[in-house]
């Protein structure tokens, strides 16, 4: 789960790490009335929150020197359309700015953390090169990047924030600076479970301060249910409908650019369908994991999120019973065909416990199904049904 900077700093606070005063606003006026409160004389920073980064470059940032010009700005961005390289070209109507103390620049860093797999530790990345362009740091100047393990019996070391600090050639007070800001940012993303958190840029201001002022944090899906106050942080404007009405069923559905879309039990066999439909040449437009123990109930409204997608113009149904019953899973497509008139081709390769019993639902349904003999025939039938 992703949630708004606005809310990242709000959390990074109360564990010592340093980000600037500001609020949340959702129309000009008030916007203009906050930046009077923060201080008295400027300057403000406004900027949209949507759950995409990118937008500086795509105006959602802007500086503001007097009360009337947050407004104005806060005018400006509210209800924009803002498209950046990360929102795709239809962008995201901008609902909420923060209204910010701003800063002066000297310098920008960029510092994140994420759960590296290799090591099974949690990785501290950072570089001196910050600010709007880490992506192409990356690709052209990858040893500008450095990375440092943390161990979770110790979590990060005082040694290692102050060997992190040097490597982004801070010096004086910035030492014991970062120092407390890293091992906040480590405290912050352990004690909530996150997933990736990400400071760019974490800025050392014209007095020689450091201060994080732009903020990312992303939360580990499977932990939320222990982060009540996180899990409330959720926005439904920003996130795929259809995703939203999917998890309602403790479903879990992931939208994809082609035109098939996929039912099946399980994540492993959810990429095997992928590749196995890429190999016969064709596009999923979804997929949709009912999960191990779904009821009619949740295969039918399973279905009619994938029918609902009007990319989709056929249907694969792979399922390997083995908790889940084919019955239970040929009688959920016989109710959602009949709620929805499910009018595209729907081809449905069922193998395991009550096989038997779920072909002849099927096939004394009287839907048009095209009945498959194992991954292979059905992803080429549903390829060729679908081309
Ligand atoms: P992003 O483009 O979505 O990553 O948004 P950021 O929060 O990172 O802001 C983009 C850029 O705006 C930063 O890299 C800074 O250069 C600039 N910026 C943000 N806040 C301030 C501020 O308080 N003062 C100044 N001078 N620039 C700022
Ligand atoms: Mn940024």
């Amino acid at each position: 789960m992703n949630i708004h900077e606005y809310q990242a700093k709000e959390i990074l606070r109360k564990f010592g790490v340093v980000v600037p005063d500001g609020q949340v606003c959702y129309n000009s006026n008030s916007a203009r009335d906050w930046a009077k409160r923060l201080n008295e004389k400027g300057p403000w920073v406004v900027k949209a929150q949507i759950h995409a980064g990118g937008r500086g470059k795509g105006g959602g940032v802007k500086l503001a020197r007097t009360p009337d010009e947050v407004k104005a700005i806060a005018r400006d961005i509210l209800g924009m359309t803002l498209v950046t390289h990360q929102t795709g070209p239809e962008g995201k109507v901008v609902k909420r700015v923060l209204v910010e103390n701003g800063c002066n620049i000297a310098r920008e860093l960029y510092v994140s953390m994420l759960v590296d797999r290799a090591t099974s530790k949690v990785t501290l990345m950072a570089s001196a090169e910050g600010g709007m362009d880490i992506e192409e740091v990356a690709a052209k100047t990858p040893e500008r990047i450095f990375f440092e393990a943390i161990d979770p019996q110790t979590g990060l070391m005082p040694f290692q924030a102050r060997k992190v600090a040097f490597r982004l050639g801070l010096e004086g007070k910035q030492i014991k600076q970062a120092t407390q800001i890293l091992t906040g940012l480590y405290r912050a993303f352990v004690e909530s479970d996150c997933s990736l958190l990400e400071i760019n840029p974490m800025v050392v201001t014209a007095e020689g301060d450091l201060l994080c002022i732009d903020a990312k944090l992303n939360f580990d899906d499977n932990a939320l249910f222990r982060h009540r106050n996180i899990r409330d942080l959720r926005d439904y404007d920003e996130e795929d409908p259809n995703e939203i009405e999917a998890s309602q069923y403790d479903l879990s559905y992931i939208a994809l650019d082609g035109n098939i879309g996929c039912l099946v039990n399980g994540a492993g066999l959810a990429m095997a369908t992928m590749d196995i439909i890429k190999h016969y040449g064709g596009d999923p437009a979804n997929f949709l994991d009912v999960g191990g123990g779904a009821t009619i109930e949740r295969v039918t409204e399973a279905f009619k999120i994938i029918l609902s997608d009007e990319k989709v113009k056929g249907i694969l149904v792979n399922i390997f019973g083995g908790i889940m019953k084919c019955d239970v899973i040929a009688t959920g497509i016989v109710e959602a065909a009949k709620q929805t008139g499910i009018k595209v081709p729907l081809v449905v390769r069922l193998e395991g416990t009550n096989v038997e019993k779920g072909k002849k639902i099927l096939a004394e349904s009287g839907l048009n199904i095209i009945a498959a003999d194992g991954m292979a025939d059905a992803a080429e039938k549903i390829v060729k049904a679908v081309s």
